[in-house]
């Protein structure tokens, strides 16, 4: 046993916990929990804990459905929304199979791999996202059928005493309280909406912290009454919620992307990561963007990115380089700014990172930045300046990712064919509803 599992097993013993749960991700990206009884923990780290795989979306198949969870100590959390009573506690989990070799249809695993790759070309990556949501007054429909958002405030709006205001606070609290730390937090354009950005880790701890950050603000939601939603457009008429990330590369201590006497003070390897990003980016906009629901926010404004670009300072570019003072060498980094709230973190970072790892190491050429406001130029003019319309739905996005060997490579055979399998039953089931629009539009149906 090593020291962290001790260290596990002592704090069960001294806080008195009551429950562990085991922490594990579906290839969709939904939190699976298994709650193990305190005295079971020292016989999981042994042995994992075997649970069927074939009843989880992604895994197995019915005749080899024996998967085993590891739970990773460095991952143990009390949940702090459990109160002190019977304190309930978490650990995240790989996934392996029998024989204990890593499952090859754990997103967790996708995303190590690539870290793995990172680290053999000598770099450490690093993730920041922008995390925005909807508050709404409960899951129920108002009466005209419409989400209903907790307020009607914008961008940086403080209410005093508001709804909002004091979910933010009671939120940042309980994510401090589970180790994830909070950079900023504020008000969205939409109502109701709220934005929550996270402070720089590892990606592998930014997902797992992004999967702890959707459950933490269902939970304070809940606890006042309210709903929270990730889905990436609850409103035609409003913003849509991003997952924006920014990335940078660091080499031992320097960031890699920064070179002070560089155009933008971004360095070659900066300017391969980005070109790496645009030239997949079509690719892996099914993995980024994985919803039918996803395509109403990359066509329905809201500063949503819909076209493949980069900018310096350029809001509706897919990728946008923050401006950084040029002593600030260590904040140098990228926005990829398609992601939407919604995704599986573990499948989107490792597809961004390796689609960044291979600009640099195929010398990608970064085409020129997009000065203008994108979407304000005509088809003609984009199409000359070389700007791609990203996939306009789900179905799309599928096809061009099914023909994608860098995908089928990231992800592996197993991940690939299993989303592929989930997300054209989606696009199948979509695609045969009749629309409250199409109601409108045929038969005069208000
Ligand atoms: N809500 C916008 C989106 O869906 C982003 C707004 C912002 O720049 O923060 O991407
Ligand atoms: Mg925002
Ligand atoms: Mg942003």
């Amino acid at each position: 046993m090593d020291r962290q599992q001790e260290f596990v097993l002592r704090t069960i013993e001294d806080r008195d916990v009551r429950f562990v749960r085991l922490w594990f991700t579906d290839v969709t990206g939904t939190l699976k929990s298994v709650a193990l009884a305190p005295a079971e923990v020292e016989g999981a780290f042994a042995e994992g804990l075997g649970f069927d795989g074939s009843s989880i979306d992604g895994y197995t198949r019915i005749f080899e459905s024996d998967m085993l969870l590891q739970p990773d100590p460095s991952t143990f959390q009390i949940l702090p929304w459990r109160g002190e009573d019977e304190p309930t506690s978490r650990m995240f989990c790989d996934v392996l199979t029998p024989d204990g070799e890593p499952s090859a249809a754990d997103p967790r695993q996708v995303l190590r791999r690539q870290l793995s790759r990172a680290a053999d070309m000598g770099f450490t990556f690093y993730t920041h996202p922008e995390i925005e949501f909807y508050l709404l007054q409960s899951k129920d429909p108002g009466p005209d059928g419409q989400p209903v958002p907790v307020d009607q405030a914008g961008y940086f709006d403080h209410e005093p005493g508001g709804v909002a205001t004091d979910f933010r606070r009671h939120a940042v609290n309980m994510l401090e309280a589970i180790g994830i730390s909070v950079e900023f937090s504020h008000h969205e354009s939409g109502p109701g909406q709220n934005e929550i950005d996270l402070r720089y880790a590892d990606a592998l701890q930014t997902a797992d912290n992004i999967m702890t950050f959707r459950t933490v603000i269902k939970e304070v939601a809940q606890l006042q009454g309210n709903y929270a939603t990730f889905m990436p457009k609850p409103f035609g008429q409003h913003a849509g919620s991003g997952m924006h990330t920014h990335f940078s590369l660091f080499e031992g201590d320097s960031n890699a992307f920064f070179e002070p006497s560089a155009e933008f003070h971004l360095s070659t390897t900066g300017r391969r990561f980005i070109a790496g990003l645009l030239h997949h980016s079509m690719e892996i906009t099914a993995i980024t963007n994985q919803f039918v629901n996803s395509y109403k926010r990359l066509w329905g404004g809201g500063e949503a990115p819909s076209y493949v670009s980069w900018g310096h300072n350029n809001r509706s570019a897919l990728v946008r380089v923050p401006l950084y003072k040029p002593d600030k060498a260590g904040s140098a980094r990228v926005e990829y700014r398609g992601i939407d709230a919604s995704a599986n973190p573990y499948l989107t970072y490792a597809v961004l990172l390796a689609a960044g790892l291979k600009g640099i190491e195929e010398e990608y050429e970064l085409p020129e930045a997009a000065a203008e406001d994108i979407s304000a130029l005509t088809s003609t003019e984009r199409r000359a300046l070389g700007h791609h319309s990203l996939p306009g739905t789900l179905h799309d996005a599928l096809r061009i990712m099914e023909d994608s060997e860098f995908v089928a490579e990231v992800l592996g055979e197993t991940v690939f064919e299993n989303f592929l399998r989930n997300k054209r039953q989606e696009w199948d089931e979509y695609r045969v509803e009749v629309t409250p629009y199409e109601l409108q539009r045929n038969l005069g149906i208000l």
